[in-house]
């Protein structure tokens, strides 16, 4: 969910409780409550007093849950800072156990709180290994990353993470930081690559680089660096954290880097490319159709919010490169479906997320694509897709073909008869098979699932 989804949220979660209070009510409650930052995390609201939070929360917690970001514990993740108090000065939270747990990290925005004079990103809560579901695409990356958590310093060193957006590195630098905390108590620093530039621009400007050359080359025993690639082109900057990299492994300190892309592509010295080669390079890839349908249910779970198995994997199935778009699906579809009073179908579905959902290139593909695709998938032939053959090891797949091509081509279906040599209705009664099959055969779901990305691919 991106940040302004959670303004949004918080307006549809106004309307709906609009619909169902009295205006007084409304005006009472509601109408002084100010949204002071809102990230895909957590909400921050002004309240005039205690009372409203206590109001709300006995109220309306169950309504919040579905409509506002939630941790990894299903616990609401509001923060509630009152009105007279911020104009004092320096913020005041209300004393409620759950929320204090959301105050001490900044994720989307890591505008780094202090530690010592040094920006630090706040370990967020929600990201640690036990909230981290494995696939086959992300579980070397897992297992790497728990070795390093478990033996720092001692096994692979540096520890280099890259992947596409929104695919879990900074989950699992933060849950390797967690780890080392809670089993080593060891210091760990976390640190965007930004952050670290900026720290040092400013050091720079105070004269006190020696200073912090000293906390960052001696104070750390583990140093997780987020998003290398910012460090491309910013020559003095990447001498600086090279030599801090070179002094930390010295002392036998642990690093892990993220990166959106390997240490070959970086527009980076062959030098420090070199070193961060030395260690451990493990790939986060885009995680498969099941983990993907794994990560849905989690987070729909933690929404309080229930979505069926073949509607979960109608998701899955159309939001496939970016682990953060599901959970935006997620909030919006749980937002949605309170608001409506609905439960969550495939119709609902396809109404909310259609602009997240990602369509088939439909002019790119080609009826002999698809067919290749099936034919991979299904251990059969092309020729004998193309003939006419009717043992049912061939019909379905040749069937599969018809409906795939009727989806994801933008022709007439006369023509995609023409193009399998049938007739417009053999092609309709494809269709017409296949779609009353898949609403109840979960495994041709996935089959056609596992063809629909070899062909996009
Ligand atoms: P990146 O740093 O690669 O851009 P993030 O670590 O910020 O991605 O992940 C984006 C969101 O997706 C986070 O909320 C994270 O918790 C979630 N996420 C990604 N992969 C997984 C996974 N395998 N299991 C659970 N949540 C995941
Ligand atoms: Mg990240």
């Amino acid at each position: 969910m991106i940040a302004s989804d959670t303004r949004e949220s918080w307006t549809q979660f106004l309307e709906f409780v609009k619909s169902r209070c009295s205006a007084t009510a409304f005006n009472n409650w509601f109408s002084h409550i100010h949204v002071i930052e809102a990230t895909a995390e957590e909400i921050v609201l002004e309240i005039p007093n205690i009372f409203v939070q206590e109001y709300l929360l006995t109220n309306y917690k169950k309504d919040l849950r579905a409509f506002l970001p939630v941790n990894a514990y299903g616990e609401l993740a509001i923060r509630f800072v009152i009105a007279a108090q911020t104009k004092k000065g320096p913020t005041h939270h209300a004393p409620t156990a759950q929320h204090q747990t959301h105050q001490n990290y900044n994720h989307q925005n890591p505008n780094h709180q202090s530690h010592g004079t040094h920006p630090e990103v706040k370990l967020n809560p929600n990201y640690r290994f036990e909230s981290f579901i494995e696939g086959s695409t992300n579980q070397f990356v897992k297992s790497a990353a728990m070795s390093v958590a478990q033996r720092p310093g001692q096994s692979f060193n540096p520890l280099f993470i890259h992947g596409g957006v929104g695919l879990g590195k900074t989950h699992i630098l933060h849950s390797i930081g967690h780890y080392v905390r809670e089993y080593h108590k060891l210091n760990v620093q976390c640190i965007t690559t930004e952050a670290f530039i900026n720290d040092l621009v400013d050091c720079l400007r105070n004269k006190s680089v020696d200073k912090m050359k000293k906390y960052y080359r001696s104070d750390i025993d583990v140093f997780l660096v987020d998003d290398i690639q910012f460090l491309q082109n910013r020559l003095n900057f990447e001498e600086e954290l090279a030599y801090t990299f070179e002094a930390l492994k010295n002392k036998g300190a642990q690093i892990v880097i993220t990166s959106d892309k390997p240490p070959s592509l970086l527009k980076l010295s062959e030098r420090t490319i070199g070193k961060m080669e030395g260690g451990l390079v493990a790939h986060m890839g885009v995680p498969e159709l099941e983990t993907r349908v794994a990560i849905l249910k989690q987070k729909a779970e933690q929404k309080g919010l229930h979505i069926p198995q073949e509607v979960a994997f109608f998701i899955a199935e159309h939001i496939y490169n970016n682990v953060r778009q599901l959970e935006g699906a997620i909030n919006r579809l749980s937002a949605h479906s309170r608001l409506m009073n609905h439960n969550v179908t495939e119709e609902l579905v396809t109404k909310t997320l259609c602009e997240m959902l990602q369509q088939a290139p439909r002019e790119k593909i080609t009826v002999e694509q698809i067919l290749k695709s099936v034919a991979s998938v299904f251990q059969v032939r092309v020729s004998d897709l193309r003939g006419s053959n009717r043992t049912k090891d061939i019909a379905l797949p040749r069937q599969v073909a018809m409906y795939l091509a009727k989806e994801m081509i933008n022709e007439s279906l006369i023509m995609l008869g023409v193009s399998f040599g049938k007739t417009h209705s053999t092609i309709l009664h494809a269709c017409k098979c296949i779609e009353k099959k898949v609403a109840t055969d979960e495994n041709l779901r996935r089959q056609i699932g596992m063809v629909r990305r070899n062909i996009q691919a």
